[in-house]
């Protein structure tokens, strides 16, 4: 057994990287068994779970889309939020109902909640239904857990890591968009964020199997790569081979892969050689997810955030000159630990400066464990909530001001497939990653297309497919 240990996590020391080959051959000893994989968070944790499928298939599994029908119960579960956390443990009785009636079932809990030392110790003393807790450093460790099916509670998360694992063979969702890890954890710590307690220290994959997982994916006809990490400008500095983000960024856009993407850059370390790359290739989108979180500098620095307003500003515009048609989105957090009604007119400020395509907007939520937690919030809830609605009122009409300027344009969209709220049309996005539904028949699916848009609000916007 192994828990999680935030000290651990906090003094963790540098470490030598082991690329650990995870494409084992397992007996299928659940064969003709069944396995349900719920999700929850961000990009990074929907690709953990393209991993999980694997190691599913790999000891004989099927995967049903009912509860009530698995043997093996997966959550995948996240951290960022208290709201991720109860929709969890919500979830989780659902689960423990099921057990009483089939006592065979395997309940696994994976992801950023199962590496919080509060949740797993919880999860010791008031769950004892669930049998497996495996962290995100460990993923790899989930199918010898499986086969081991020791009695008791089964607990392997390691708050530190030296693992990065290599040939996951990802079962992969979707067959015209993938997702390429290109490292693994996050060492920024600033002050309000989980991940670097769950996700353990950086460690990137080496450029020449990062190459060569994504050429498999041009011959294999994907449109679309997003290249992901928690911050992926940090891409390489713990290799010292003498490669960075930006070198990478080029050599996966040689291999003339249509459409390349990349989440999350921190502000602090966006280098110039990284703007000129992505202006340089047509196939790299001009797409940037720019997080700012605040407008002021007092609580950028409570933030440990490592830039100021102008700082920012100046990354800001140097992207918009040299990046013809780029769009920007962020990430704003309302009502930080000591937020005054003054730092947060300045986060208005900002947002009307930058005037971004979009935002994701949160109130504070407070993470036990990280430096934030110790900090006096004393602002109430009503008046934070308050902010986030001046704020996403601002958001709002720049997003819909900068979608009007595409009515009456045509515009490349990959489509991804049925719109889920209207069956009649189709889905997909923008080179800038604006989502548009649009009229067009099913065998555009996969393919990039002329769009014409001709109608524009806030979240998405209305098109029909131009005929060639
Ligand atoms: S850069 Fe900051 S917000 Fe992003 S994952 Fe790392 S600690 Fe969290």
């Amino acid at each position: 057994m192994k828990l999680p240990n935030y000290n651990e996590a906090k003094n963790r020391e540098k470490v030598d990287i082991k690329y650990l080959d995870v494409n084992i051959k397992y007996d299928e000893i659940y064969k003709g068994k069944k396995y349900f994989l719920r999700t929850y968070g961000c990009q990074m944790n929907v690709h953990d779970s393209e991993q999980i499928k694997r190691y599913m298939t790999m000891l004989g599994m099927e995967a049903t889309e009912t509860l009530e029908d698995a043997d093996v119960i997966v959550l995948n579960t996240c951290a960022i939020r208290e709201n991720a956390h109860e929709k969890v443990m919500g979830y989780l009785g659902r689960c423990k109902h099921l057990k009483k009636t089939k006592k065979d079932l395997i309940i696994a809990i994976t992801g950023c909640m199962a590496s919080q030392e509060d949740v797993a110790l919880d999860i010791m003393k008031n769950h004892k239904y669930v049998d497996i807790l495996v962290g995100t450093n460990n993923l790899y460790d989930l199918p010898k857990l499986l086969i081991e099916k020791k009695t008791g509670q089964n607990i392997e998360v390691y708050s530190n890591s030296d693992i990065v694992p290599e040939n996951v063979n990802y079962e992969r969702d979707s067959k015209i968009c993938a997702w390429v890890n290109i490292m693994y954890g996050c060492d920024k710590f600033c002050t309000y964020c989980i991940v670097p307690f769950t996700r353990g220290r950086e460690r990137s994959r080496k450029m020449e199997n990062i190459l060569e997982e994504c050429s498999h994916l041009v011959q294999n006809g994907y449109q679309e790569i997003t290249l992901l990490g928690q911050n992926v400008n940090a891409y390489g500095n713990d290799l010292n081979l003498g490669y960075d983000f930006a070198d990478l960024l080029e050599n996966v856009a040689k291999l003339g892969i249509p459409r390349l993407r990349f989440v999350t850059s921190h502000p602090w370390n966006f280098t110039d050689k990284m703007i000129d790359v992505i202006a340089k290739y047509d196939n790299i989108m001009p797409y940037i997810h720019l997080p700012i979180q605040s407008g002021s500098d007092a609580i950028l620095k409570k933030m440990n955030r490592r830039y100021t307003v102008e700082e920012y500003k100046e990354l800001f515009n140097k992207m918009k000159d040299r990046i013809p048609g780029v769009s920007i989105t962020t990430d704003i957090i309302v009502g930080f630990p000591g937020e005054t009604e003054e730092d947060f007119q300045k986060t208005l400020d900002i947002a009307e400066y930058c005037k971004y395509d979009g935002a994701y907007t949160f109130i504070y939520s407070e993470r036990k464990g990280t430096a934030s937690s110790f900090m006096k919030d004393d602002t109430p809830l009503k008046e934070k909530e308050e902010r986030l609605q001046r704020l996403n009122e601002v958001i709002n009409k720049y997003s819909r001001i900068n979608n009007e300027k595409l009515l009456g344009k045509e515009v490349p969209v990959l489509i991804l497939g049925e719109s889920e709220k209207d069956s009649t049309k189709l889905y997909g996005y923008t080179d800038t990653y604006k989502l548009v539904n649009v009229i067009g028949s099913k065998d555009l699916i996969g393919k990039i297309v002329n769009v014409k848009i001709e109608d524009a609000k806030s979240f998405s916007l209305d098109g029909t497919a131009v005929k060639e």
